[in-house]
Parts: structure tokens; C-alpha cells; sequence
């Protein structure tokens, strides 16, 4: 590379350039683009100690002291960005001699262009730092090297000219910079490398950008790294003597903290979930998702609260003969009906109101400030009503709603129940299926039914349970084969019909011992009319709840035995309910009931939930057909099919038909046509006590005649 040459105006007449350049005291170097020393002076062979042929063609390094080596191209690099104009201000470096020794010289740089080409004048003038100086520099530049070193952080030094000014090892490993990279000082390819890791180049170059906009400005932010590790960056200016020569980047591999923060948040998260899983688990029915009793009481309680002044309602609701969907279509059938009826009262109410589930299969329903809840309740019972599929059987629920409603009087919420409870029991009594709202004269209802059950005990101490006796008879033999036993209570008189005493009896438990009295009862009244003719029999109900104490078929023999009848001539009513009984021994009581000789009759056939095809699996030996079926029969000259698949089945499976409910004498022929084994009625008898028991047959023995005489007519 040749040296510029130009004719100055007043310069020497012919000026010796090199001359010039040699009489300088100053050593001049000449650096070439690569690094290498293109031209020297003469005091450049002095300062340095090489004669100018050995150093000429030579990098530049070799005459720079450790330390020191790298900058001069960073320094080049800047220069050539700035234009032509560029140079740089002096500062402090040390070179290093021919002999080995250092030398300590300000230097200063300006950029040389020729054509196309570009180099680099160097001129460094020898001085004598002050001893004690260097060395505190010395110690000072030892230890900053030793602890940037020895610092976890990444460290990057920008200058003011965006050059790198210096990095520490732990920045080169963090960031992964391949060494050459870092040694060409291509300082744009370096920012590109780290640009390429990082998740969100843009706001990492944004960030930069500010801060060089802001020399002052101190930051720290997080950066994300495309293989998931998280950096967190701090910048701070670099200052000497209040000046900013630069900028200093701390870096911090914060990925295993932040991965344990994460971690204890999660597992906060998880506990937080867990916690509110358990209180809502503490307030919720597992089994519909409804609120559950304890929920529903509180909120009773916070909407009766004096200052709270709007209306407040409670429905409480009891689904009609519940048990025995479940015990004849089994668990999962009942709970998918609990299930569907919660969906369904739901729907009725708006989303504020508290719908519960109190157990079982009652719930209840807590309205504030509803401007209709009777509408709420009529909702609830239509909807209700419309059937449901479970399991492929049709089933449509009915339930019994009580509705009580807060007055202007303060009410306890308990109080509140109670008479929504009171009402309910009143809609159960009136047939079910409906709602009705509570009434102060209900409370003496449910005054009578407390003492239903207290006089009912009385009753039964005292052997006041009585017992009618209502003839069944043969149209085939035309004569009485059979007495059903049925319980009679008086009461100050009057007769407490069977169907308000026995569930009150059953509920109690007292209807074990009104079964065996009946029992006792049947076998010493009718032992005379027993012992007549073998073929005869007494037929006894029996409930479900006697079936289940264990001793049951024991005890009933036992009381046969003492009373002298043959197990044969006793044949035992049951509801087909008790067949669905999960309890094993209710059917075993049966069986060694059987095995004695005792028959079993299935009562009120056709009324269950349980289907024709069902009855082959049970073990009866007769069934009784309900008399809402024989009342089907009007003049007789209906078809009614269903009769005569019900006895025709019953026959095929051995058993014996009865029908109930003969009133006239057109069901009498029908169901004798259709081939029915015997018929019980009013027409024939109403039940009567022994005293009557000859009427009774007497009766009987009129009717049948006159049931010929039809037929003889017919
Ligand atoms: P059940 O066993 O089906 O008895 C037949 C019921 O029908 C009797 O009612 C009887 O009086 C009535 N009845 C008979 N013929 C006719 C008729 O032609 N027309 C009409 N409308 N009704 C007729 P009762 O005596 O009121 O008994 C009602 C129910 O109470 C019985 O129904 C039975 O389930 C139950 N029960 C009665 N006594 C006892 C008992 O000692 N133990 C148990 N567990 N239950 C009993
Ligand atoms: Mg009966
Ligand atoms: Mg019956």
C-alpha cells in the first residue's frame, strides 16, 4: 500500500516525505485491513527495537503487550464505520520490544483511505506512567479480570461505539458463542448469533436500542431462549470519572430458578384447587352436584337474616314410591333418577336460587325474592312428571312438594322447614303427585299422625288390633275356600282404616307385632272352619319390614303350631316390592316358609314397577290381581286383553289366580270365563269379624248362586 502523496501550497520547494516522516519523533505504523504492518519511521525502529525490514509485513500483535492485542481491530473496525474522517482519541497502551520488554505510549489512530483500499496510521508516543501508578492499575486490572472470572453472570462491555469492549468466559459458555466468531470482532455477526437463540429477538434489540438512547439508563428484564432457558439481563453504564465510555451486560442463567418458582407455584396452584375441591366437596352432594344439607341450611339462615328484606320460600319435595325403583331396578337406576331430577329442578329455578339435595330422595328448593314460587312449584311438579328412561324402562317420577314461606314475623329457618315438611306430609296424604303450600291447620295433621302412632302402640299393648275376615271364592266349586285376614283398628269407636294405620305401623316397626296378632287372631277364629276341610285356608298380609327380621318364618311356624294349623292351610300376602329387597334373608324367610308347606300369594299384581315376564322368577305360588284392573270390567262385553295375559301367564307358570275387587256380577263371569281360580269382593262379602263369619259365608253362597243364575241366563 503506497502513502498519499500532495502538493501543499508554501510547502517545501520539494518535499521529502519520507524524510519528514522519519524526522517525527512519534513512531508511525501503517496498518493494513488484515492486520498487518505495511510502514514504519524511523522512530518506530527505535521505540519498538526491529529494524523496519524484520517488522514490515509482520500482524501488529507482535508488538502489542498482552492485554492489549485485541483492540487494535476492534478499534480498526469502528474507525472504517465512521468514515473517512474518523480517528480515534489517544489513550493508553503498552507495547511490547523487540528484547521482550513492554513499553508504556499514548497512541492514536486515524483511518487512511487510497482507492479502494483502507488502513489504518498508528502514532504512538513513548511516556512514563508514574510507577506507583502502574502498578495500582496493574493490581486493579488482576483483580476486575479475576473476578469477572470468577462470576456465575455472563459479562458483555459495550463501548460507547457499540464495539465490544470485552467479554468473560462465563458469557462466551452461556451464550455458547463459538470462539471464532468472537475473535474476528465482527461484532454485527456476534449480535446476529445471539439474536438466533432467543425467543423474541425484536424486544431484545428494542431493549438495546433504548439503552443507547438512554446512556444513563440502568434496566433488567427476562429473556427467553428458544431451547427454554431464561436469562435475566442487567444493564448499567460504564463510567470513568463520571463520563459513560460504555455500557455493562450482566447475564443470568435464571432457568432452575425460575423452573422451583414455577414448581412452588404450581404446587400452590395444586393445594389451592385441592383446598377448594374439599370445601366445595364440604357444601355439594357428591351424587348430583346440588348443594347438600349443610349448604342449604346456611343459605336458609343468611337469606332469613333480619336485614335482609326480600321474600324467601322453601320447597321441599319427596319423590312418591322412590324405593322401589330401587329396589327393583337397582342402585344405578335409582341414582340416575336422583341424577335427572336434579337437571330437572334445576331448570325450573333461576340460577341464584339453592337447590339441595336434604339425602335420599328428598330435596328442597330455597327461593329469595321469587316474584311466583307456587309457579316455581307447579314447574317442579310438571316436569317431574314427564317420563325418563332409565336402563330401558320407562319411568315417570311423581313427587309430594311442600311450600312454606317467610311472613312479616321473623321465622327460624328450622321453623320454616318444618312447616315446608308439614305440607309436604299433607300433599303426600291428599294422593301424591302434587304441591301444596302450608296452612297453620296442618300442623294439627301432623299432631294426629304423632298420635296415630302413640294411640297405634296403645292399641297393640293392649291386643286392641282386631281382625275382619273377607270370604275368596271358587267359581269352580261355587263355594268359599278362603278368608284374607285383614287387620281392623277401633279408635274411641271409630275404625281407623288399614290404609292410614299400617304405614303409620310400618314406619314404626309396630308392624310386626300387629302381623303376628292378626296371625294369632285368623288361626284360633277360624280353626273350626280350618279344620272342616283341608283344602281350606286363611290368607295374612304380610309387609316387607316384618320380612326382614330374621326369626320371622321361625316365629310364624311356631305361632301355627300352637294354634294347631297346618302350615298348608296358610297362604301369605306379599307386595311384589319385597322381592327387590337387596337383603338375601328376606327371600330365605320365604323359602323355609315354603318348605313348610306355607303358600306365598303376590298381592296387588299389575300395580308394581315389575313387568309380566318377571313373575316366573319368584318364588309365589299364587298371585292376586289388582282391582284396579278388574274394574277395567264394566259390562263385560269389553276385551281386555291384559287380563287375559295375566292369568293365562300366572297358569303357564303353575300358579293359582285370585282376582280382588269383585264388585259386580259382570266381573264375576268375566274373570270366571277367563278361567280366574277365585274371586273376592264386595260382591261376594265385605270383610267381616268372626262374629259375622257366617254372613259372611252365607252371603258368599248368594252371590255365587246368583253369578249362575247369570250365567245359566247368559
Ligand atoms: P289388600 O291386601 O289388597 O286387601 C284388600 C283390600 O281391598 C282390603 O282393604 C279390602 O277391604 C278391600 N276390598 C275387598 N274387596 C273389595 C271390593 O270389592 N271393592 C273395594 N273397593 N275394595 C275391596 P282394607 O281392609 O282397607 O286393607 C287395605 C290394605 O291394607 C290391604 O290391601 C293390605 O295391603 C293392608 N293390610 C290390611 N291388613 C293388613 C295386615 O294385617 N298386615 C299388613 N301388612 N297389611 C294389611
Ligand atoms: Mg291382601
Ligand atoms: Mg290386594
Amino acid at each position: 500500500m503506497a502513502l498519499p502523496g500532495s502538493q501543499e501550497p508554501g510547502a517545501l520547494a520539494v518535499p521529502d516525505y519520507q524524510a519528514i516522516i522519519d524526522s517525527l519523533p512519534d513512531a508511525l505504523f501503517v496498518v493494513g485491513e488484515s492486520g498487518t504492518i505495511t510502514f514504519m519511521n524511523t522512530a518506530a525502529e527505535r521505540m519498538f527495537g526491529y529494524p523496519r525490514t524484520e517488522l514490515v509485513g509482520r500482524d501488529h500483535r507482535t508488538i502489542l503487550a498482552e492485554g492489549f492485542r485485541e483492540g487494535f481491530q476492534r478499534l480498526f473496525n469502528g474507525l472504517r464505520r465512521h468514515g473517512d474522517t474518523a480517528d480515534s482519541p489517544p489513550f493508553e497502551a503498552y507495547g511490547l520490544r523487540r528484547d521482550g520488554s513492554e513499553i508504556h505510549g499514548e497512541v492514536a489512530c486515524a483511518l487512511l483511505r487510497s482507492g479502494a483500499d483502507v488502513a489504518m496510521t498508528v502514532t504512538v508516543r513513548a511516556t512514563r506512567p508514574r510507577e506507583e501508578a502502574e502498578d495500582g492499575l496493574r493490581e486493579a486490572l488482576s483483580l476486575l479480570s479475576a473476578t469477572l472470572e470468577s462470576t456465575a453472570d455472563g459479562i458483555l462491555v459495550v463501548g460507547t461505539d457499540g464495539q465490544i469492549a470485552g467479554v468473560n468466559e462465563q458469557f462466551v459458555s452461556m451464550w455458547g458463542i463459538p470462539r471464532g466468531l468472537l475473535t474476528t470482532h465482527d461484532d454485527e455477526a456476534v449480535i446476529d448469533f445471539v439474536l438466533g437463540l432467543l425467543k423474541d429477538p425484536g424486544n431484545f434489540l428494542a431493549k438495546v436500542h433504548e439503552l443507547y438512547a438512554n446512556p444513563l439508563a440502568e434496566s433488567n428484564d427476562i429473556l427467553e431462549f428458544l431451547d427454554g432457558r431464561t436469562f435475566e439481563r442487567y444493564s448499567r453504564p460504564q463510567k470513568v470519572a463520571d463520563k459513560v465510555v460504555g455500557r455493562v451486560w450482566s447475564f443470568r442463567d435464571v432457568t432452575p430458578r425460575l423452573a422451583a418458582q414455577d414448581q412452588a407455584k404450581r404446587a400452590m396452584a395444586d393445594l389451592a384447587e385441592q383446598a377448594a375441591q374439599l370445601k366445595a366437596l364440604a357444601f355439594q352432594d357428591p351424587l348430583t352436584g346440588l348443594a347438600n344439607r349443610k349448604l342449604f341450611h346456611d343459605q336458609l339462615a343468611e337469606s332469613l337474616r333480619v336485614d335482609f328484606d326480600s321474600s324467601v320460600d322453601v320447597l321441599l319435595l319427596d319423590l312418591d314410591d322412590f324405593k322401589e325403583v330401587n329396589d327393583i331396578l337397582g342402585h344405578h337406576a335409582g341414582d340416575e333418577m336422583l341424577t335427572e331430577v336434579a337437571r330437572r329442578l334445576r331448570s325450573c329455578v333461576r340460577p341464584d336460587d339453592t337447590v339441595a339435595r336434604l339425602g335420599g330422595d328428598e330435596f328442597a328448593v330455597l327461593l329469595t325474592a321469587s316474584p311466583q314460587p307456587d309457579a316455581v312449584a307447579e314447574c317442579i311438579v310438571s316436569s317431574l312428571n314427564v317420563p325418563m328412561w332409565i336402563d330401558g324402562t320407562m319411568l315417570r317420577p311423581s313427587l309430594s312438594l311442600g311450600l312454606a314461606s317467610a311472613g312479616e314475623d321473623p321465622v327460624a329457618g328450622s321453623e320454616l322447614l318444618r312447616q315446608a315438611d308439614v305440607a309436604m306430609y299433607a300433599a303426600k296424604a291428599a294422593g301424591k303427585n302434587r304441591y301444596m303450600r302450608f296452612e297453620p291447620n296442618m300442623m294439627t295433621a301432623l299432631v294426629q299422625r304423632t298420635d296415630m302412632e302413640a294411640g297405634l302402640r296403645h292399641a297393640v299393648d293392649a291386643g286392641q288390633i282386631m281382625v275382619h275376615y273377607q270370604p275368596v271364592i271358587s267359581p269352580k266349586l261355587g263355594e268359599v275356600v278362603q278368608f284374607e285376614a285383614l287387620a281392623r283398628w277401633k279408635r274411641d269407636g271409630e275404625m281407623v282404616p288399614p290404609g292410614q294405620f299400617i304405614p303409620t305401623a310400618e314406619r314404626s316397626g309396630l308392624i310386626s307385632a300387629i302381623g303376628l296378632q292378626v296371625m294369632r287372631h285368623s288361626f284360633t277364629e277360624l280353626r273350626p272352619w280350618l279344620a272342616a276341610d283341608a283344602t281350606r285356608s286363611v290368607a295374612v298380609n304380610v309387609s316387607g319390614v316384618q320380612l326382614k327380621d330374621c326369626t320371622f318364618a321361625e316365629s310364624v311356624l311356631r305361632l301355627a303350631a300352637s294354634c294347631a294349623t297346618d302350615p298348608r292351610q296358610l297362604v301369605l300376602e306379599v307386595t311384589e316390592s319385597v322381592f327387590f329387597d337387596p337383603d338375601a334373608h328376606v327371600i330365605r324367610q320365604l323359602d323355609l316358609l315354603r318348605d313348610a308347606g306355607v303358600r306365598v300369594a303376590l298381592d296387588d299384581f299389575g300395580t308394581g314397577y315389575s313387568s309380566l315376564g318377571r313373575l316366573q322368577e319368584l318364588p309365589v305360588d299364587a298371585v292376586k290381581i289388582d282391582r284396579s284392573f278388574v274394574s277395567m270390567v264394566r259390562t263385560g262385553a269389553e276385551k281386555l286383553p291384559i287380563l287375559n295375559s295375566m292369568i293365562n301367564m300366572a297358569h303357564n307358570l303353575g300358579l293359582t289366580v285370585t282376582a280382588e275387587g269383585i264388585e259386580t256380577a259382570a266381573q264375576a263371569t268375566y274373570l270366571t270365563n277367563l278361567n280366574c281360580d277365585s274371586l273376592q269382593g264386595y260382591l261376594f262379602s265385605h270383610p267381616e269379624p268372626e262374629s259375622g263369619l257366617e254372613i259372611a259365608l252365607l252371603r258368599s253362597a248368594d252371590a255365587i248362586d246368583e253369578i249362575h243364575g247369570v250365567r245359566l241366563e247368559g
